[in-house]
Order: structure tokens, then sequence, then C-alpha cells
């Protein structure tokens, strides 16, 4: 048995897994949480890739679920990323490649809406540019 963060008794191994940090900092609210877990059901069984036809049009997109964990870490009010994010998918393969057809939620066994990660991903592409634009000339 270790001592966790908290303080609490965890398992051996738990030195692996525990929490790194003050706990108060990971904590969530239930709405916190459910902000993004639908993106962190995705098991990369990729076929979300198979089903998507712009994959035809530009092969090296990053694709549905790529998309997916980067909106998973965007929603996750522990992370401060969004904007590194967004400068990834705000290129010509990154985000754009997508024309919301949305055979990618379709097929998606987990219910993830990859499409829906996508389209989030645009509109932040395109919210945050100022801001990235300011942080890159200052
Ligand atoms: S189909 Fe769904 S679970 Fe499978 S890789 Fe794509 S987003 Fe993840």
């Amino acid at each position: 048995m270790g001592e966790d963060v908290d303080g609490s008794r965890t398992p051996d191994g738990g030195d692996v897994l525990r929490a790194v940090g003050p706990a108060s900092g990971h904590r969530q609210t239930p709405g916190e949480l459910a902000a993004f877990k639908g993106f962190a059901e995705c098991i990369d069984c990729m076929l979300c890739y198979a089903a998507c036809p712009q994959l035809d049009v530009a092969p090296d997109f990053l694709g549905p679920a790529v998309v997916a964990t980067a909106r998973r870490w965007d929603e996750d009010s522990r992370d401060a990323g969004e904007l590194d994010r967004a400068d990834v998918l705000d290129t010509e393969l990154g985000a754009w490649p997508c024309i919301q057809i949305g055979a990618c939620t379709q097929v998606c066994p987990k219910g993830v809406d990859p499409a829906r990660a996508l389209r989030d991903a645009q509109r932040v592409a395109t919210d945050t540019w100022d801001a990235r634009e300011r942080r890159r000339t200052t």
C-alpha cells in the first residue's frame, strides 16, 4: 500500500497510478466530467477512418478519432492546451478537410460523435484565431 496525494491508501502500484500534484487540482464536478466524457470513450478501433470519404481526398487528414481526442482535452477543465491544439487543428490537414458528412459518427461503436468534435474544432479554430495571432506576435 502507498499513500495518495490526499492521504488515502492505495494498492501496490499506486505510486505509478496515483494523481500527481495537489488533489484539489484534479477534482471535477459531474458537469465538468460530462463535458468531455463522450470523447474519452474512444477505443481507437479506427472504424471512423474507414468510413470517412475525405481520407480518399486527403489521405494525411488527421481524421475523426484524433480530432475527437484533441477535443476531449480541450473540454477537460484541468487542461490549458486549447490554443496549442488549435494551432495544429487550424491547418490544411487538421480539422478543415471535414465537410460534415457524418459517416464517422454513424459507424462509431462507442457513441463518441467525432463529427461533432470536428465541427467544434473548426469553430474553435475560428473563435481563437485572434488570440493565437496575438500570442504569435507578442
Ligand atoms: S469509430 Fe469511434 S471509437 Fe472507433 S476510433 Fe473512431 S471515434 Fe474512436
